[in-house]
């Protein structure tokens, strides 16, 4: 547990220069062989400062002296921030997102950028964009870390020294890498942390949350950066209770299971794996109900696909090579000039969804897919408003499968990739809080248990996934 690391950084019991230089070493060894890390912060340089603190009895911060990883669409002063977008190569941001800012006032070490699917676009980390190397599983590096923040998953896994990370999302790009990788995966409620500074993929969508070993960890990070920021007019106002220190007794806690939440194509193994987490909870002292959810489940993706590229076309309509963006030598048209940027510094899945977002929010189609998709939004979040009536949390799968090989995925649709997202989509859509505990092993790979709870009741859903959690 990082607690205890933090309590002897304070006192100055740890020599933070050293331990900071280790651990950018192990970090670049595990970097060449990973590949985890888009860009490099100057941890050494910041471990100095903190170390005189500590010197003068002045270590100060939830988070001090612990080292952190950054999403690369996060952005990070002076540290280059693409979101893994060749549009954006060489961009160094001229301040710090909000919660990246929370955390350096909290004490902490930034390690440096973590890889990702280029501006979130993606599962499984293969969109990285044009030169930029897709991240290894952990595990087994014929498989992919999942994704979006796929570089967060892999690196929190096997960094060698306490570590925790910064990552995001849209429509489950914390909890599917977290499970893929044997992480533990934070999502918090829509506007419990401010979005400022975040590189947008869809800005009705995108939740910034965090990544640990342990739930303990991960929910001290979430601690660390949220609450409301003048900076983000739709962060919350609302009360943020502290989320560490919760306790892990689950007694007569109520735990609905939706009926459709293990889809046909899981294998028995995960499915037996699965099973036993949740009798394990039941064990546990928690009661178990039955639920339903027939219109997540069924408009689920659908709408989440429509809503989230319809948004995503419009954020990077900036990146024509003007404004923003790379840029190329002047010739031709405005039109022909902004094609041929985007054209040669786009992948082959945002060029996808630029075309198809558009297309969704066109006038003459906007009533019939954007409009539709943004009231079947409304009818989920009103379906999980019911159920939460009967239930304090829900617990599902995370993923319906185990991390798939490379090649595995390169026999699959872009739709068939859309579609794995079926069981994290929902939660994200209707903007609550979720959380993803690794149970256990299928074919020598981690499966994770996805606990989602009503917005800001993410202490509800550290109590669950705490009385799972061995360590
Ligand atoms: N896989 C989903 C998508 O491609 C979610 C990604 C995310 O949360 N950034 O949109």
């Amino acid at each position: 547990m990082i607690q205890q690391f933090i309590t002897d950084a304070k006192r100055g019991n740890i020599d933070l220069v050293e331990h900071a230089s280790k651990a950018l070493e192990s970090a670049h060894a595990i970097n060449k062989e990973y590949r985890y890390i888009a860009a490099w912060a100057d941890p050494v340089a910041r471990a100095e400062q903190l170390q005189q603190l500590a010197k003068t009895g002045n270590a100060r911060g939830k988070l001090f002296g612990v080292i952190i990883s950054v999403k690369d669409n996060l952005c990070v002063q002076g540290v280059e921030s693409t979101a893994s977008s060749a549009i954006l190569k060489g961009y160094k941001p001229l301040y710090n997102a909000t919660a990246v800012q929370r955390c350096l006032d909290e004490g902490a070490i930034i390690l440096g950028k973590t890889v990702q699917d280029e501006f979130g676009f993606g599962g499984f980390s293969i969109n990285t964009g044009t030169g930029i190397e897709k991240p290894l599983n952990p595990l087994d590096k014929k498989r992919t870390c999942g994704g979006s923040s796929g570089g967060a998953a892999g690196l929190t896994k096997k960094a060698p020294f306490p570590h925790l990370a910064l990552a995001e999302s849209t429509g489950g790009s914390i909890a599917n890498p977290a499970s893929f990788c044997g992480a533990v995966g934070l999502t918090p409620t829509f506007g419990r942390v401010s979005r400022y500074g975040l590189i947008d993929y869809a800005n009705s969508l995108d939740k910034i949350g965090s990544m640990a070993l342990t739930v303990e960890d991960a929910a001290l990070l979430l601690d660390a950066i949220s609450g409301p920021d003048p900076h983000d007019s739709t962060s919350a106002n609302a009360p943020t209770d502290p989320l560490t220190d919760i306790p892990r007794a689950i007694h007569g806690l109520r735990i609905g299971i939706p009926q459709d939440s293990f889809p046909e194509t899981m294998d028995n193994t995960t499915r037996r794996v699965l099973m036993l987490a949740l009798q394990q909870l039941e064990q546990n002292g928690a009661r178990r109900l039955d639920i339903k959810l027939p219109i997540s489940t069924k408009y689920g993706l659908a709408a989440y696909y429509t809503l989230a590229m319809s948004e995503a076309s419009t954020n990077l309509a900036k990146y024509c090579g003007i404004r923003y963006g790379a840029s190329e030598a002047l010739s031709g048209n405005y039109n022909d000039y902004f094609s041929r940027v985007r054209d040669n510094h786009l992948g082959e899945e945002a060029k996808r969804r630029v075309l198809l977002g558009t297309f969704a929010r066109m006038a003459g189609y906007r009533d019939a897919f954007y409009t539709k998709a943004a009231q079947a939004r409304t009818k989920i979040i009103q379906e999980y408003q019911a159920v939460f009536k009967d239930v304090d949390v829900i617990v599902t799968p995370t993923m319906p499968l185990v991390a798939p090989t490379f090649d595995e995925l390169k026999n699959l649709t872009p739709l068939q990739h859309y579609q794995m997202d079926v069981l994290t989509v929902p939660p994200n859509l209707a903007g609550l809080p979720h959380i993803t505990i690794p149970i256990g092993e299928a074919h020598g790979m981690p499966v994770g248990l996805m606990i989602t709870a009503p917005h800001f009741h993410e202490h509800k859903m550290i109590q669950v996934a705490k009385s799972y959690d061995k360590k």
